[in-house]
């Protein structure tokens, strides 16, 4: 796992070409739907955690290899716990790796 910044704005374009690898709905999942199996491969989620504001970066294979693949994406936030600082509970943002921003 590896921290970054999430102010940097989306970076247009850079991963749309190699996420048609493996056969994956087209569509955008709206998040209160979305399970683990709609995160698109080649995207990542970001997880903020609710004590310090780090942020990580965690690649959604790396989510899919990990958890049952009909879990709630929206339930996962309580789940973490980040290292660093020991607290466990944070915000999941996966609009990207849903496809919310094309
Ligand atoms: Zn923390």
């Amino acid at each position: 796992m590896f921290f970054d910044r999430a102010e940097r704005g989306p970076q247009y374009g850079v991963n749309k070409t190699r996420t048609q690898a493996m056969p994956e709905s087209p569509r955008m999942v709206p998040l209160y739907i979305a399970r683990i199996v709609d995160l698109r491969v080649g995207q990542s989620v970001s997880i903020r955690c609710r004590a310090c504001g780090h942020v990580a970066e965690l690649a959604a294979i790396h989510l899919r290899e990990r958890l049952p693949r009909d879990a709630f994406v929206k339930h996962l936030g309580p789940q973490f716990r980040y290292q660093l600082c020991g607290h466990k509970g944070a915000e999941v943002d996966a609009r990207r790796a849903l496809g919310h921003y094309g």
